[in-house]
């Protein structure tokens, strides 16, 4: 049996209309101000350039301000530090976003750390961690919030059930993690030392890879009917790819997320929503 696909583009489309009513809502009742997004970029990464060109449309798109700073490759750490101090003081921003990676010359962990927590909307400052990780409320890394949307969406109720992330980044795994366990799963996290990778995978009812390695997940390592869904972004000579062996694993799985149209999509439709939080906590 042919396994559920999730359509992430759908989901993505549906958060981001529920966004641009809320916006236009709050604009209403306090008087035209609507929530605005920090993109900070330093450099021309072109990969960078479209992730950021990407949050930006995405940020107008449901009626929300998108301001942008694009600093010199050769941007000092002080000079970053003073865009961000600047970010922090202004009040129309109710989110700052630092592109990464950062160019060798600036700390990408002082670059976190000096973003308002009440404006980090990528949730990836220490306070943020430390809130998802005592399980209270905070913004949450955009990524494995995604992937938490998708769950509910296909109607995969976490509460017991036995969950597996592989990886173990701040990016995406820890709060995965954090996440999945607050839900009330049974979490166990996987890395690059994990010992008989498959054994483990094939306990899970939820299965999250966050790897980077193409297809490294196997059809044999799902247990059938679970809910396999595939963070990575592989490039490869047949395209985009995800961590998981989709062919195989869509016969075995309940439900399954694709690489593309799966939880890349989601991404920036949950940092429009930690936007929406954050000015709502803001401004009330
Ligand atoms: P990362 O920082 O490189 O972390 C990768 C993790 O995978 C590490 O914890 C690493 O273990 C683990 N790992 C590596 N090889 C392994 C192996 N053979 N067996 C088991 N675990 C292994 O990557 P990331 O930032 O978390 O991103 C992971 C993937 O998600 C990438 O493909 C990235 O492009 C993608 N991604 C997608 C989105 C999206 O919006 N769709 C957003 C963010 C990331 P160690 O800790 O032991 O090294």
């Amino acid at each position: 049996m042919s396994a559920q696909v999730i359509d992430g583009k759908a989901v993505a489309a549906e958060v981001r209309g529920r966004i641009a009513r809320e916006v236009e809502e709050l604009a209403e009742a306090s008087g035209g101000r609507v929530p605005g997004l920090a993109t900070v970029l330093v450099g021309e990464d072109p990969a960078s350039q479209v992730y950021v060109g990407n949050k930006r449309k995405s940020t107008e798109e449901v009626g929300m301000r998108s301001i942008h700073h694009g600093l010199d490759a050769a941007t000092s750490q002080d000079e970053l530090l003073a865009v961000v101090a600047e970010l922090n003081a202004d009040d129309d921003v109710d989110g700052i976003l630092v592109q990464l990676p950062l160019p060798e010359q600036v700390d990408q962990d002082a670059a976190i750390a000096a973003i308002d927590p009440a404006k980090d909307v990528d949730g990836l400052t220490a306070g943020s961690a430390g809130l998802l990780a005592q399980g209270r409320p905070g913004l949450v890394p955009c990524t494995p919030q995604g992937v938490m949307e998708l769950l509910d969406h296909a109607g995969v109720d976490p509460d017991g059930a036995d969950a597996v992330v592989i990886g173990r980044s701040i990016l995406v795994g820890r709060p995965m993690a954090s996440l999945l366990l607050n839900a009330s799963a049974t979490v166990t996290v996987c890395h690059s030392h994990t010992r008989d990778l498959g054994a483990v995978c094939r306990r899970a009812d939820i299965l999250v890879a966050a790897v980077g390695r193409p297809r490294m997940v196997q059809g044999d390592w799902v247990k059938p009917g679970a809910a396999v869904i595939d963070v990575g972004v592989n490039r490869t000579e047949d395209g985009l790819v995800g961590d998981v062996d989709f062919n195989a694993a869509v016969d075995v799985a309940g439900a399954i997320s694709p690489v593309p149209g799966g939880v890349g999509p989601m991404t920036i439709a949950m940092l429009l929503q930690n936007t929406l939080r954050a000015a709502r906590a803001r401004h009330g």
